[in-house]
């Protein structure tokens, strides 16, 4: 890169909605931050899902302008498909990253996102961003509303048959790119890494991955979204629409048998957005969920609970023992009816396993001098969580988002508002 910046104020790792706030904060404080994400757009899960609750404003349309006004502000460099290798602290207000950029096979300056090449690449595979759904070229833009909307080669499934250099409008199409590994000068860091979703796999009584018509609430999301892969939402195993859904929360959450104890505090609520969502794409449905506890604490959220019964989903207050599959591909859950002490069960044509969320700890071997410490259920740990939230144990090291906890969006905006603050007073103070 011609004339590359090689000194900034803060490095921002992580590009979701906790990244992009903080970043922005401090840009608009005319600090020069790098923001390195290692998607292939910055938006993180918050551009993927549907509408947001208790609002239910749809996501796509609140987080777009934030990550139009990220990518666009002059005080901050994004690298997407990037990650920070090292990071050394050599001294106050001084910090050294190592930070890979993996090629994209695209020339990010040519590409014009027009997609050509994906209609003549010939190699489909399942698309990451739709949560496996539906399949994706080898070369493709990431999704509809990616920021950039550049194109990438997936160079693991590329049969580098070079059609799509051939059908590329823009001469984009680059193999000669190499990974590019580069070391930049920092006054302060914050880790906006978010989180992992729970694999149900890991729970092989609920068949995830065997019956093809059990979904986690992600696919659900996708389902939902303005930018669905579908028109409609079809079950997976046979493209019927589903008439009678289950919704089984805390699939990974509150479950010492799968390692995570934790709560994951946004499952309920996410999932009665749903409900609400299916009923109104598909009127006629029945929605059941099976639940342990309605967590419904926050502004508004136990009105959209009573909404949702109001609207007519069941709530069965029932611990989910084993699914199995009938032969039409139908479901049925074997459950403990809490309230009357029975073992039931009961058929659904679709089962949506609500999946709790895992800290993201990938972040920890990162920091090599001064080691970054986590709490016991492996998130960012903060040192002073009631007074300074943000704060690590590495001073001018700041946490924001659900690297530090579950959280939901705008609890996330209140930590990047926190780690952005403690940032700049950290960079402003003179020695
Ligand atoms: S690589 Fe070429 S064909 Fe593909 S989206 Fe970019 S400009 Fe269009
Ligand atoms: S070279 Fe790779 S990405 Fe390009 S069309 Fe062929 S398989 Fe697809």
């Amino acid at each position: 890169m011609e004339n590359e910046v090689l000194t900034y104020d803060a490095l921002v790792v992580g590009g979701g909605i906790a990244g992009e706030e903080t970043a922005l904060n401090l840009a608009k404080m005319d600090y020069k931050v790098l923001l390195v994400e290692k998607e292939l757009s910055i938006g993180g899960k918050m551009i993927l899902l549907s509408k947001v609750f208790p609002t239910l404003d749809c996501a796509a349309c609140i987080t777009t302008p934030k990550v139009s006004e990220t990518a666009r502000h002059p005080n901050i460099t994004i690298f997407t498909g990037s990650e920070v290798k090292g990071i050394e602290k050599k001294g106050e207000r001084n910090f050294e990253a190592r930070i890979l950029r993996n090629p994209r096979y695209v020339k990010e300056d040519a590409c014009t996102g027009c997609q050509e090449c994906e209609l003549v690449c010939p190699v489909v595979v399942k698309d990451q961003y739709q949560y496996n759904l539906v399949g994706r070229k080898a070369v493709f833009v990431p999704f509809s509303i990616a920021n950039p909307r550049i194109a990438a080669i997936d160079i693991e499934n590329c049969s580098l048959c070079g059609a799509c250099e051939k059908a590329c409008p823009s001469d984009a199409i680059d193999f000669t790119q190499e990974p590019e590994e580069k070391t930049y000068q920092f006054k302060s860091v914050v880790v906006a890494t978010g989180y992992k979703l729970f694999d149900p796999i890991k729970m092989p009584r609920y068949g995830y991955g065997k019956y093809k018509n059990i979904v986690t609430s992600m696919q659900m999301e996708r389902e939902l979204a303005p930018t669905r892969p579908f028109n409609t939402v079809l079950r997976p195993g046979d493209g019927k629409m589903p008439d009678n859904l289950a919704y089984v929360l805390c699939t990974g959450s509150r479950d010492h048998t799968v390692g995570n104890p934790i709560c994951s505090q946004v499952c309920c609520m996410y999932s009665i957005k749903q409900a609400q969502l299916l009923l109104g794409s598909l009127p006629m449905a029945d929605v059941t969920i099976y639940y342990l506890h309605i967590r419904s604490f926050g502004k508004g959220f136990n009105e959209f609970y009573e909404t949702a019964k109001g609207m007519g989903v069941e709530f069965v207050k029932g611990k989910i023992g084993k699914i199995s599959e009938k032969e039409n591909g139908n479901l049925v859950l074997r459950y403990d009816d809490i309230d009357t002490g029975q073992v039931k069960e009961a058929e659904h044509d679709m089962v949506v396993l609500s999946v709790g969320i895992l800290a993201n700890d990938e972040i920890g071997p990162v920091f090599k001098t001064q080691k970054l410490e986590f709490d016991d259920y492996r998130y960012v740990k903060q040192v002073d969580e009631l007074k300074r939230p943000a704060m690590t144990n590495i001073d001018g090291v700041y946490v924001a988002g659900a690297a530090s906890g579950p959280m939901d969006i705008p609890d996330s905006i209140l930590s990047a508002g926190a780690a952005s603050s403690e940032a700049a007073s950290y960079l402003a103070e003179v020695e």
